[in-house]
């Protein structure tokens, strides 16, 4: 009997787990994505630029700090508006997790499958025929000068940062290719999926009879479902579950939206890596330009306890701030391993609230303070290259707070366990109903210390096929 599953949102795990499906050819595909469709091939600013345009963007803050909190609302999600850095997290993340089928040993042959890496693709462990090109790219003078002064620091050269377990300096792996910023899924994935694509409708709620669920209301209408799977990422999947009745009994009681199950931990759990830049000037005014960004990163523990992994990278700063000058670097800081908790969870309104809580924990705020410390000796060592502003708002880290950001990491709000508590098992199917899964970044039970695109798309991938071997029972 052939099946329909329907998908919600386009973003790195939602276009593999449609993928996946897909090529299965036994089941009907919908797949739902609230942003318009970028197109294949993607438009320029897609391609080439960093900054977004609003209407690629939910328009998110942090309740907390009214800070904003990027995440993409167009075709490819948050892919079509990140960094396009292509990291994979450390073995031991993985292995942490504690959950049979998810280790390192587990996963790691998804991350092959999803990559065609262009230098060290014939290598144990990496892929040569997946749909995500990845490259590393020559280092420009900034990145040279950079990595020296990390190599006399101590740190070890990395040829391959996405080879298992390593930390020190060398290129960021990157899903680029010549003449684009962001190479990824419009090219590889969405022109086969375009079919089964309804773009510009937004998931309002799903709809069950009793705890089976049958559909999705739209905002165009309702459709019916054997099955859904959500994948609206960290901050909209659990919203959409708390919209469904699936959350905190007392809270939807509050909210007056009829329980269907009381799931305590829907949007508890959230993790980010926090993050800021130092706004610099390169010396020579034509450097940055060489290589404005995913040149060069140094990864390393700054924290013995719980292997506390931080981020050290210059950039050009003209990409995301099209106004900045060609001479402008922005110095990454971002904290790896955060334990801090936030949360997403509805307003009175009824509108999605996310609150970040970075560097909540004193741990957290410990380690942010010896990557200051760090990214301050940087640029002591690399005064010749790269010159601070007068009186910089580091200098008085009291100010930290008015300077930190969204890595745009966000995981862990619908967490996957086999404890009670979890919101989905390790076969991704939500506690307490039928006919959900979660596939997206949502269900790490803990953040990957690396940027988290990989392991999302991992997670889809993995997600088709659980959900197609759950179909088929
Ligand atoms: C500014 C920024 C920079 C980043 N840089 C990097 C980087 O360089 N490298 C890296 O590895 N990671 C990076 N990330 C993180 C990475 O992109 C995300 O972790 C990853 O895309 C998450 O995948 P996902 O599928 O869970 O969610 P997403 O990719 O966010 O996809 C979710 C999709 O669901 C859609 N959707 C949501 N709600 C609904 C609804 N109700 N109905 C229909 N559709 C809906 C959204 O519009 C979106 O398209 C960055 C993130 C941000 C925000």
């Amino acid at each position: 009997m052939r099946r329909t599953v329907v998908i919600i949102g386009s973003g790195a795990a939602g276009l593999f787990c449609a993928d996946g499906l897909v090529t299965r050819g036994d089941v009907d595909v919908i797949l739902l994505e609230a942003g318009a469709d970028a197109g294949t091939p993607p438009p320029d600013w897609l391609r080439r630029d960093l900054a977004t345009p609003d209407d690629a963007d939910w328009g998110l803050v942090d309740a907390d700090t009214g800070r904003p909190l990027l995440r993409g609302r167009i075709t490819g999600g948050c892919t079509s508006t990140n960094s396009a850095a292509a990291l994979r997290g450390q073995p031991w993340c993985f292995d942490e997790w504690d959950i049979d089928g998810w280790r390192w040993d587990d996963v790691a042959p998804a991350f092959a499958a999803l990559e065609t890496d262009l230098q060290f693709g014939d290598r144990p462990g990496h892929g040569s025929t997946g749909p995500i090109p990845i490259t590393r790219l020559s280092f420009g003078p900034v990145d040279t000068a950079f990595a020296q002064w990390a190599g006399e620091r101590g740190h070890e050269w990395v040829e391959d940062q996405n080879a298992p377990g390593m930390l020190g300096v060398g290129h960021w792996p990157t899903n680029t290719r010549p003449g684009a910023v962001r190479y990824g899924v419009h090219e590889a994935l969405l022109p086969r999926l375009r079919p089964h694509l309804r773009a510009n409708t937004t998931a309002k709620r799903l709809l069950f009879d009793g705890t089976r669920c049958v559909g999705v209301e739209t905002d165009t209408g309702t459709i019916s479902a054997d099955h859904v799977i959500v994948c609206a990422g960290s901050v909209e999947s659990p919203a959409l579950l708390l919209r469904s009745g699936i959350g905190p009994a007392a809270d939807l009681a509050e909210a007056g939206i009829p329980l269907v199950h009381d799931a305590p931990e829907v949007g508890a759990n959230l993790q980010d890596h926090p993050w800021t830049v130092l706004q610099i000037r390169a010396t020579d005014p034509a450097a940055p330009a060489l290589r404005p960004v995913n040149g060069v990163l140094l990864r390393y523990e700054i924290l013995g306890d719980d292997r506390v992994e931080v981020h050290l990278y210059p950039h050009q700063a003209q990409p995301y701030l099209p106004d900045a000058d060609a001479a402008d670097v922005f110095l990454g800081l971002g904290l790896m391993r955060a334990i801090s908790r936030g949360s997403v969870r509805l307003a009175p309104d009824g509108t999605t609230e996310v609150h970040l809580n970075h560097l909540g924990d004193p741990q957290d705020a410990k380690a942010f303070d010896l990557l200051l410390d760090d990214a301050q000796a940087a640029l002591d060592a690399l005064g010749d290259v790269l010159v601070p502003p007068d009186n910089p708002w580091w200098q008085d880290r009291n100010q930290l707070p008015d300077h930190l950001e969204s890595y745009g990491h966000l995981v862990g709000t619908c967490r996957m366990g086999t404890d009670p508590g979890a919101v989905v098992d390790p076969t991704l199917t939500v506690a307490g109903v039928t006919g959900v899964s979660i596939a997206d970044a949502s269900i790490m039970p803990a953040s990957p210390r690396a940027n988290t695109m990989l392991t999302s798309m991992m997670i889809g991938l993995r997600g088709a096929a659980l959900v197609a071997d759950h179909l088929s029972e």
